[in-house]
């Protein structure tokens, strides 16, 4: 990574100190340590590439001062806890000559052999990918990287290794490359990792990118974690007292060891599930490793005796390895405090692959051990996985189709579904149809009735799961309501209602705005509002400068939403006519005055349920097609209908006339709406249910019940909101219920209403 590497030109300075020298010297004394397990020509061959590199790095400095080698010792020295060849060693402590000191490949070749070379020359490439979050980029990124490794798998842990220590020492670089870089280590690098079986490198990049992604939350966790534990250490000592005797008395030759969870998984549960730490309750945990497989389901007996299991939590990872080669048998029991404790049990082979993964390989080579099989069974996963991949690749010309098909591997969080035309969809685990839907195309969603799953229709809202084909069922005059934000999950389907949803509302008010000041236009004689263009412009211009409204636009939402006073508008508008010579209408001017008979033709409102959030029916009188009604313009909340004699509409009518429009309901209304129905019954079982279906087969839905107060033991009130169509609908329903048995009485429930 160039972006943590501090690279000053002058190749010798003079501030090169000896003690410069002698920190290198003493950073690749400490890996020379650690080099046991290769004979003296090798550990010869080690030191010939550092001095090599030494000498390359000269004078480039980390960004923490120390002298630039530094940094491919530590790598070199994580390759050697792997026991990586003496050739992936070497290539370590050469990885960025290449990029950074402009060493060519055939003086790699001819100082270290064409392996080395290779590697280096490998690790150089991966170098220079640059990867975005732009998916087409990823892709190609990745394509490259998994070229590179599918050459030699060594590529890829050297990689790793690198990236380990560049983000352990993430901390020297300027705060302003932190979540670039570890963002793009949780994407890609983790990721790879945890399929490659490396599940300690796994577990630090992701504690490190949480700690340099959100500071202050890793602080606080750890910290949190640091408590409990001490607050524990009592208990869990008792545990592993407990569990090691135990297994003893059964004869077992056991190591136990505490494990807790890494804190970016504990932190990812608390989001998920949105838990605080105190409700996290599985933080602990031991490993116990045993000799023979046969051990480890007898020490899972020994244990389940012990405490007691959490049922649902035994896994058998030792029958069913998990596709990065993991075995483990695991299980979760309630110990002492009714603390949750997670036990894993496996063998030492086994404990070596769920530590380093395709790692093991290196770590087995020289070192004999019983069940030699598993070695070659890690190689093999490693490599399967990556020929699979390259299968893929080679089939597959498109870059992020691609992707798609690596992403089933490397993150196995997501949900991947299928098109009609089977092309896969990662989805984020919990995403609903409508989130696909999306997925395809806005339109595709904006348009969205149901789906056809196998066969089935379902719900909008239904969650995904892997494997469904789904196709979505589409209508024309299907458009997205503000229910539909409680369907999505994806950030992507929530920002595409939001957005439709808020211009949907600015169209509704600019339309209620323009009829309404056309109706305050008529009352002064003028048939129609000028239009917003030609001649008629200018004096457009003049109404907006006296309204100080941006736009037409903004000017007729203003109205629509009761934030301007039409009839002032409408006055102004007027000014500016009779000021150009135009003449009004004295017949137009007494007919929209004086005739209230015939609203409907001269410019009333007309409702038919259809308006979405610039109309809203009033809760207190609950005004129902049939009614007559009255429409008050709310100050920007837009146009509330009550109906005539609703008390509330009465005494705004007396304090704030110019507020009221007339309004009238349509020829046909394109919904049900909500009404209050109070029933008085005599109490008794199964009562509730009689009149629930006496409702259902008026076809009036229940929307919501409320049981009121108990006048006497034997007689209760219901209350309930139904939806019907009409004013007659609603008196057909209480009809239905007075002639339903144990019913009393069956009323409209809501004020000024007086029947
Ligand atoms: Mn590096």
């Amino acid at each position: 990574m160039t972006t943590s590497h501090s690279l000053p030109n002058s190749k010798s300075s003079a501030s090169l100190s000896s003690a410069a020298a002698n920190a290198a010297a003493a950073s690749f004394a400490a890996l020379n340590a650690q080099l046991c397990y290769l004979d003296d020509a090798d550990r010869e061959r080690v030191r010939l590439a550092y001095r090599f590199a030494d000498e390359a790095h000269l004078g480039q400095m980390r960004k923490n001062g120390e002298p630039y080698i530094t940094h491919p010792i530590a790598v070199a020295a994580i390759c050697a806890k792997w026991r990586l060849d003496v050739n992936a060693l070497m290539a370590a402590l050469l990885h960025d000559a290449m990029e950074d000191c402009g060493v060519t490949k055939l003086e790699l070749v001819e100082k270290f052999g064409s392996t080395v070379a290779e590697l280096v020359d490998g690790l150089t490439k991966l170098e220079k990918i640059k990867f975005t979050s732009r998916e087409e980029n990823q892709a190609e990124s990745f394509r490259k990287m998994l070229l590179a490794m599918s050459r030699d798998i060594r590529v890829m842990l050297i990689k790793l290794a690198d990236r380990s220590h560049n983000m352990r020492t993430l901390g020297d670089v300027p705060r302003s490359k932190w979540a670039r870089t570890a963002t793009e280590t949780l994407e890609i690098h983790a990721p790879i990792a945890h399929r490659l079986g490396l599940n300690q490198t796994y577990q630090e990049l992701q504690d490190l990118c949480l700690r340099f992604l959100r500071p202050w939350r890793y602080q606080t966790l750890s910290k949190a974690m640091a408590k409990a534990k001490l607050r524990r250490v009592d208990m869990l000592d008792k545990v592993r007292y407990e569990v090691e005797s135990s297994l003893k008395e059964a004869g077992l030759n056991a190591k136990v060891v505490g494990r807790e969870k890494s804190i970016f998984s504990i932190y990812t549960k608390m989001e998920k599930k949105k838990l605080s730490f105190a409700h996290v309750n599985d933080i602990y945990g031991f490993r116990i490793v045993l000799p023979k497989i046969t051990d480890c389901y007898t020490a899972l007996g020994v244990l389940h005796q012990l405490y007691k299991p959490v049922p649902g939590r035994l896994k058998d990872y030792i029958a069913i390895p998990k596709n990065n080669g993991y075995q483990s048998l695991h299980t979760t029991l309630v110990g002492p405090a009714s603390i949750n404790i997670e036990f894993q049990t496996r063998t030492e082979e086994m404990d070596i692959v769920a530590e380093v993964g395709i790692a093991a390989h290196w770590l087995y080579k020289d070192k004999p051990v019983g069940n030699t099989s598993s070695t070659s069974v890690q190689e093999s996963l490693g490599t399967q996985w990556l020929q699979s991949l390259l299968d893929i690749q080679s089939e597959t010309h498109d870059a992020s189709e691609f992707w798609d098909h690596v992403k089933v591997d490397l993150f196995p969080d997501a949900v991947y579904v299928f098109t009609p035309k089977s092309k896969i969809l990662a989805m984020p685990r919990g995403a609903t149809v409508l989130d696909f839907a999306y997925a395809i195309h806005s339109s595709v969603g904006h348009h969205a009735v149901s789906a056809r799953i196998a066969g089935k229709v379902v719900p909008l809202k239904t969650e995904l799961t892997t494997g469904d084909s789904i196709e979505i069922i589409t209508s024309e005059s299907s458009s997205p309501g503000p229910i539909w934000l409680t369907y999505v999950r994806t950030a992507r389907a929530r920002s595409k209602i939001r957005h439709h949803l808020k211009t949907l509302a600015q169209t509704q008010s600019i339309e209620l705005g323009q009829i309404l000041l056309t109706q305050s236009l008529r009352s002064q004689g003028f048939e129609k509002l000028p239009p917003y263009k030609g001649s008629d412009k200018s004096i457009w211009d003049k109404v907006l400068r006296f309204t100080g409204s941006r736009s037409y636009d903004e000017l007729m939402a203003d109205i629509g939403l009761g934030k301007r006073i039409a009839p002032i508008v409408a006055g102004r508008l007027v000014g500016q006519l009779l000021d150009r010579g135009d003449k009004p209408d004295p017949l137009l001017m007494t007919l929209e005055r004086f005739d209230s008979q015939d609203q409907l033709s001269h410019g009333a409102v007309s409702l038919d349920g259809s308006e979405g959030g610039s109309v809203q029916y009033a809760v207190c009188c609950r005004p129902l097609p049939g009614d007559t009604i009255v429409g008050y313009l709310g100050h920007g909340e837009g146009l509330m209908v009550h109906r005539t004699d609703c008390q509330t509409a009465q005494r705004l009518l007396s304090k704030d006339r110019e507020r009221f429009i007339n309004v009238d309901w349509a020829e046909e209304t394109t919904r049900s709406f909500d009404t209050g129905i109070s029933v008085t019954v005599q109490n008794g079982k199964g009562v509730l249910a009689k009149v629930a279906s006496s409702l259902a087969s008026a076809e009036a839905d229940i929307s919501h019940i409320d049981m009121g107060t108990e006048h006497a033991h034997d007689i209760a009130e219901l209350n309930f909101v139904v939806a019907v169509r009409d004013r007659a609908h609603q008196q057909a329903t209480l009809d239905r219920l007075r002639r339903t048995a144990s019913v009393i009485t069956a009323i409209p429930s809501q004020t000024g209403v007086s029947d």
